[in-house]
C-alpha cells in the first residue's frame, strides 16, 4: 500500500496508494517537471492521501486550492467488501482525467473528513502541477537553511495594521500573482527559527518578528518575464498598502524556503501552546482577526505561550 502506481506526464496526474508520503511523491514528480502543488506543515512523512482526507490545507493552497481539489479518482473498499470507483474513472471513457462532474459524483463523500469511517481508500489519482524549481531536494546538510527552488522568489513583508495586511492580501489575490500567500504570524516564526522553547519565548516577548506579516512566493511558471512582472505588481501593492519589505529578516527566515514546499521544521510549532495553530486554522478574515485578539489577550494575562 505504499506504491506509486503511475505518473501520467501528459495528463499531469499521479496514481498512488495510501502510504506514499510527501517527499516520495515530490521526488518522483519534481524530476519530471511536475509536483503535487503543496505541503502541509505536519511532518513530511504524513501520507499524501491521509493528509488530504484529514485536512489538505497547504502553504500554496492560494494557487492550487485545498488538497481535495486535486483528487480525480478514488478506489474505495466498503465495509461489505464492495469496491467502488468514484470520480472521473467512474464515467465511461473519461479515464482519470478530471476532478469533478459532469453531474453528481459520489467522490464528494469519500474525499474529505470521514476519517475512514465510510470506507478504506486503496488508490487515488491526483492532479499534478508544473514544477519549475529544478532539482530541489533538501538534504540533511541543508537542515534549517534549505535552498529556494530555482525560478522562485520569496518576499517577507510587514504591515502597520491588520487592516492594511488584509487589504494587501486581497489585492494580491485579485491580481492573480504568486503561488503562496500566507500570513506568517510572529509566534509561528519564533517557533520555526529556534530549536529551543526558551529561545522561542524570548523572541516572542521581545517582539522580534512583526505582528502583521506575510510571506509571498512567486513562481516563474511560464517565463522569467512573468516573474519580473509579478514582482512589479507585488511591489506596487505593498507600496499602496503601506507595507515594508523586511530584507533584514530574510536570513533568519530561510526556513520558509523549504517549509513552503516541503515540511521540515514545522512540527516545532507544537512544542508549547497552540496559539499559532488557532490563527492558522480560522478561515474568514474577520474570524482570524477575532482569534488573534483573543489569543493575544490570553498571552498577555497568562505566562503561557
Ligand atoms: C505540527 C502539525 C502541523 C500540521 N499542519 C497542517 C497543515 O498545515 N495542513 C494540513 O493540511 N494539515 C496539517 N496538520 C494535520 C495533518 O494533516 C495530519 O496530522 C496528517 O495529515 C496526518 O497524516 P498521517 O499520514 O499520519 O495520517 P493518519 O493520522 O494516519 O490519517 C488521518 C486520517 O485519515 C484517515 N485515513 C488514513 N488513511 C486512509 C485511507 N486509506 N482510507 C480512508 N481513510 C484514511 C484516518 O482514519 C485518519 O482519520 C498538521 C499536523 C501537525 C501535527
Amino acid at each position: 500500500m505504499d506504491q506509486i502506481l503511475n505518473i501520467d506526464e501528459e495528463n499531469m496526474t499521479i496514481t498512488i496508494q495510501p502510504y506514499v508520503n510527501f517527499p516520495r511523491l515530490q521526488t518522483e514528480t519534481m524530476k519530471r517537471g511536475l509536483w503535487n502543488g503543496g505541503t502541509p506543515l505536519s511532518a513530511s512523512t504524513s501520507g499524501v492521501l491521509s493528509n488530504i482526507l484529514f485536512n489538505g490545507i497547504w502553504q500554496s493552497s492560494f494557487a492550487y486550492g485545498p488538497g481535495w481539489r486535486s483528487i480525480h479518482s478514488l478506489k474505495v473498499v466498503l465495509s461489505n467488501g464492495d469496491i467502488l470507483d468514484v470520480g472521473s474513472s467512474a464515467l465511461p471513457r473519461a479515464g482519470k482525467s478530471w476532478w469533478q462532474g459532469p453531474g453528481p459524483d459520489l467522490k464528494g463523500i469519500f474525499e474529505f473528513i470521514h476519517y475512514g469511517a465510510l470506507g478504506v481508500i486503496t488508490e487515488a489519482t491526483l492532479k499534478l502541477y508544473p514544477w519549475v524549481g529544478g532539482d530541489w531536494n533538501p538534504v540533511e546538510e541543508e537542515y534549517d537553511k534549505p535552498r529556494l527552488p530555482e525560478n522562485h522568489r520569496i518576499f517577507y513583508i510587514e504591515f502597520p495594521s491588520w487592516a492594511s495586511m488584509s487589504k494587501a492580501m486581497y489585492e494580491i489575490s485579485h491580481e492573480g500573482i504568486g503561488t503562496h500567500l500566507d500570513s506568517a504570524m510572529d509566534a509561528w516564526n519564533c517557533y520555526f527559527t529556534t530549536p529551543h522553547q526558551e529561545e522561542s519565548e524570548r523572541l516572542f516577548r521581545e517582539k522580534f518578528f512583526p505582528q502583521y506579516f506575510i510571506y509571498v512566493v512567486l513562481a516563474g511558471i511560464s517565463s522569467s518575464r512573468q516573474l519580473d512582472y509579478e514582482e512589479r505588481v507585488l511591489r506596487r501593492i505593498v507600496a499602496e498598502t503601506k507595507g515594508k519589505f523586511r530584507e533584514d529578516l530574510r536570513e533568519i527566515l530561510t526556513d520558509w524556503q523549504g517549509e513552503a514546499f516541503r515540511s521540515g521544521n514545522s512540527p516545532r510549532m507544537l512544542r508549547h501552546g497552540g496559539y499559532s495553530m488557532c490563527r492558522l486554522s480560522s478561515s474568514q478574515i474577520e474570524t482570524q482577526e477575532y482569534f488573534d485578539k483573543v489569543h493575544r489577550d490570553i498571552l498577555a494575562r497568562h505566562d503561557h505561550y
